[in-house]
């Protein structure tokens, strides 16, 4: 994409604040890697607009933030926009007793879990995470809202990863947002 603005009238060009790191975790996988962004307050609150405003639109009432990295702009969003944020984590790390999904990666399976006393029940739900690649990530996220009774609304990503079936593994009923298009 190209320069922007956001509330507080700076110009952000994201995918200049996106390094790549050919071959990582394992050969053949360009990671994206958003140190340099997470870096620079000015692009998280436009990040934090830029969602918002999807998330909004989608009439969400409250985020379904993933871990790790999904943390890092649902929080600034949930400051931004005044919505509610609900942790959907790996394995072993929440407290209390949860639901889970399992679900496959672009490198790797993997499982998210979420609190069994989120309340979700009848809320719209913005989904968000850094990064959308084969889209089996964000559909575990939609898998625990479904299972506490909420209604996904939309998706919010940062980065969206062309020539992947992520996007048309979400669209239906829901919104999908990304912020930088980049090849696989
Ligand atoms: P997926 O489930 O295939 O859509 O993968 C999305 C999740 O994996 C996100 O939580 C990302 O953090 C991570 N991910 C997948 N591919 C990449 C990549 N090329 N660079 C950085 N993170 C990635």
């Amino acid at each position: 994409m190209g320069r922007s603005r956001c509330n507080s009238g700076a110009s952000v060009n994201l995918a200049e604040l996106i390094d790549t790191v050919p071959d990582f975790p394992k050969k053949g996988i360009n990671f994206r890697d958003i140190t340099p962004l997470v870096a620079s307050p000015v692009a998280l609150q436009f990040i934090a607009d830029k969602l918002g405003e999807s998330a909004l639109a989608a009439k969400a009432e409250v985020i379904v933030a993933i871990e790790a990295r999904g943390f890092l702009f649902a929080g600034p969003l949930s400051v931004t926009k005044n919505l509610p944020c609900y942790l959907a984590r790996k394995p072993g790390k929440l407290p209390k007793p949860t639901v889970s999904e399992s679900y496959g990666l672009e490198y790797g399976a993997a499982e998210l879990h979420i609190h069994r006393d989120t309340p979700l029940s009848g809320k719209n739900v913005f989904v968000v995470d850094d990064v959308l690649a084969t889209g089996g990530t964000a559909l575990a996220a939609a898998a625990l809202v479904e299972q506490l009774g909420g209604i996904v609304c939309g998706y919010g990503f940062v980065i969206e990863l062309s020539g992947l079936p992520g996007r048309q593994k979400l669209q239906g009923q829901a919104t999908v947002r990304s912020l930088v298009k980049l090849d696989a």
